[in-house]
């Protein structure tokens, strides 16, 4: 044997290997069949070549089955890139001209004028370098019209591949002159079809520097493995046990030397993606986000760095599932910020799973059944009208509800797995927060509405009681004739408003929206004064008021705090009874805190009544509304301070209220000390 059979045995079997490897992946695809014959004719030139170099059947006329094989590459090879580049519609003739040509020359290979030698090859040499030129010129062509990336540089990478084909390949018909140069045109064809083999079965993205980097792995590994099993068998004079247990090693060892090799060409390759990275980044912090204004805050904060350069919107499908509406948008104008259910687009979509880039929808407006052509060239259209270059479809279960769109002159470098693969992440991570969001703020309502029903019938019931006694006692008063009687009609009828006027009073305190003031308050200022004008009101009792060592004031809001201090004295001083007493202290709690503890020694707090105590209108008392406690929660609550209650039955009630301190208060609070 020599090289050159060699050679051509190497490039005719992988040309099939490939060929049959395609064609099985996916049979149907028009793309796939090209390509396999395409493979199946360079297997036809390169095996019909070794076949009859090796000189295994000399009376056989073997060039006329070769050159059949050869004389097809070259408008088959055409054929194929005018198809990957989608020309093959707009160059039919030029196509035409190509099979025309290559087919005469074959045809004049199998008349005498093949033996006209060496002039029939530099004839062929024309003949097929002008096919080989015109597809070469066509296709710079077309990726001068490409962007920088992926995909301009996997057609830099085809124009390498073909240039050195076509050269290889044209040397092979240079007379040697009896010297033996060996034919290299079919190892640098095999190579050309690896390159188009990525190309054809590509899936969306081609990231040329990983396809580069798994080929350069695979061919060290298969160089290191083939001086192994030299060196093995070298050493050990081709024993079949040594090299047996050398090939098992070689095996086992294969796969991790290749994952070393290329993580260590990663770095090589370019790191990861930094857009890829911020984006991973915030899917990762989404979940934390409570409100939709934080959601977009780190989408946005993540996109910094297609600032200027490019336009991001997310579309989501509307609560009423009829259209899909922009909620986020990033630079630029939107140019359908809203987009019918039934639009091609969101259908290509969902029927695609997958992010798209503008190229594959292009792909799949050339390739499959009509109905799904029709709608993939509906889709371009509309994703040329938005500018758009890549779309990240967001799909649950069986539907679609949402996508990224990235547009507005994103730079094909973007254009890659890694990046999709990220916004595929945001945006679902995104819908899921909106989700969890949307779903909690529904909760939150359900329960105001629900606190709010539950007012209203508690109020109705507070006002009704009253109305109804003055109603009676005005039934009364009208046929009554006897003074006394009529006057004690007119005290309920007093007492009865006075209670009405007290209820709306209470509850409108309770529902009344805060004002929201940050003052330093002195507690016990607060409640000497109340009970001094408890005391003006000949409602005084036996009090204390006591400050501890540094206590800062309160912060909060003067008045709400003085109402709310006021309900518990007003609740002691009730419970208490006139002869009873209350005391009250003021102390720090903690470095931020400040406690005001208002203690009686009336009946205490019965077990039962524990839970409800903070219930609006909750009462035990006769011309009671239940709604102090209720307030004094509520506005203890709004200051971010408790309510604790110690209940003590038999020894009187004590309510504290925990508040936060305002700093720096703690020596003026000391000049105010004083008891009462
Ligand atoms: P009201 O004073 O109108 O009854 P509140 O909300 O102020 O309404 O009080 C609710 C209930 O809590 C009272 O009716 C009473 O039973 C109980 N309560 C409040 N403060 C005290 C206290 N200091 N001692 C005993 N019971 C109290
Ligand atoms: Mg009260």
């Amino acid at each position: 044997m020599n090289l050159n059979v060699e050679l051509h045995l190497v490039a005719g079997l992988g040309a099939l290997g490939l060929g049959a490897g395609t064609l099985l992946a996916e049979p149907r695809r028009a793309r796939n069949r090209l390509f396999a014959v395409l493979c199946g004719t360079l297997a036809l030139w390169s095996l019909g070549v070794a076949v009859y170099r090796s000189g295994a059947a000399p009376g056989v006329p073997w060039h006329v089955l070769y050159l059949l094989g050869s004389c097809l590459t070259a408008p088959v090879g055409m054929h194929l890139c005018l198809d990957l580049m989608g020309l093959t519609r707009t160059m039919r003739g030029m196509l035409a001209a190509a099979y025309a040509l290559a087919g005469a020359l074959y045809v004049s290979a199998c008349t005498p004028a093949y033996y006209v030698q060496p002039a029939w090859n530099y004839a062929a040499m024309a003949v097929l370098g002008v096919i080989f030129a015109a597809t070469l010129s066509i296709t710079v062509r077309h990726a001068r019209s490409r962007g920088q990336g992926p995909e301009r540089s996997a057609y830099r990478l085809l124009m390498f591949a073909a240039a050195l084909a076509v050269v290889a390949g044209l040397s092979d018909f240079l007379p040697r002159g009896g010297r033996p140069i060996p034919r290299f045109g079919p190892a640098a064809v095999l190579v050309l079809l690896l390159v188009i083999c990525a190309l054809v079965v590509r899936h969306r993205f081609l990231d040329v520097h990983r396809f580069v980097a798994r080929s350069l792995g695979l061919a060290a590994g298969a160089a290191a493995a083939a001086l192994l099993l030299l060196g093995v068998a070298r050493l050990t004079e081709d024993a079949f046990l040594p090299l047996f247990a050398a090939t098992l090693v070689v095996l086992l060892i294969a796969g991790p030397i290749g994952r070393i090799l290329l993580s260590g060409m990663r770095g090589f390759l370019g790191g990861p993606d930094p857009l890829a990275q911020a984006l991973m980044g915030t899917s990762r912090s989404l979940p934390a986000a409570r409100g939709p204004s934080e959601v977009w805050g780190s989408i946005g904060e993540a996109l910094r760095v297609l600032e200027g350069e490019a336009r991001v919107t997310l579309y989501l499908l509307e609560p009423d599932e009829r259209a899909f509406h922009a909620v986020y948008h990033s630079g630029g104008t939107i140019e359908a910020p809203l987009v019918p259910d039934g639009a091609a687009l969101p259908r290509f979509l969902l029927d695609e799973g997958a992010p798209v880039t503008r190229t594959v929808i292009e792909e799949r407006s050339r390739a499959g059944t009509r109905a799904r052509r029709t709608l993939a060239a509906e889709a371009l259209a509309q994703f040329r009208d938005a500018g758009s270059e890549l779309a990240v479809p967001i799909v649950r279960g069986a539907c679609l509800v949402g996508w990224i769109e990235i547009g507005g002159g994103l730079a094909e470098r973007y254009l890659k797995a890694e990046v999709a693969a990220a916004f595929l992440a945001v945006g679902n991570q995104a819908i899921a927060s909106l989700e969890r969001i949307q779903a909690q703020e529904e909760a939150k309502r359900r329960e105001a509405l629900a606190v709010v029903g539950e007012m209203a019938a508690g109020l109705a019931h507070e006002v009704r009681n009253p109305l109804g006694a003055i109603q009676g006692a005005a039934q009364v008063l009208l046929a009554e004739t006897d003074p006394r009687r009529a006057r004690e009609m007119l005290e309920v009828i007093e007492e009865e408003t006075a209670r009405l006027g007290r209820v709306v009073g209470e509850f409108l305190d309770y529902a009344r929206p805060s004002t929201r003031r940050r003052e330093a308050v002195d507690l016990a200022d607060l409640a000497r004064r109340a009970l001094r004008s408890a005391d003006a009101a000949g409602q005084g009792l036996k009090s204390s008021v006591r400050v501890a060592e540094r206590t800062p004031h309160a912060a909060g809001d003067p008045d709400l705090l003085q109402r709310a201090v006021g309900n518990i004295l007003r609740n002691a001083r009730e419970a208490a009874g006139p002869r009873g007493s209350v005391r009250v202290e003021v102390a720090p709690e903690g470095s931020d805190r400040v406690t005001i503890r208002i203690e009686d020694d009336g009946p205490g707090i019965p077990a039962e009544a524990l839970p409800r105590l903070f219930q609006p209108f909750f009462t035990t008392k006769p011309g009671g509304t239940g709604l102090g406690l209720a307030l004094v929660h509520r506005l203890v609550e709004a200051h971010g301070g408790e309510v604790r209650v110690e209940a003590r039955p038999a020894e009187g009630a004590a309510f504290t209220l925990v508040l936060p301190a305002m700093a720096g208060t703690e020596d003026a609070a000391r000049g105010a000390r004083r008891a009462g």
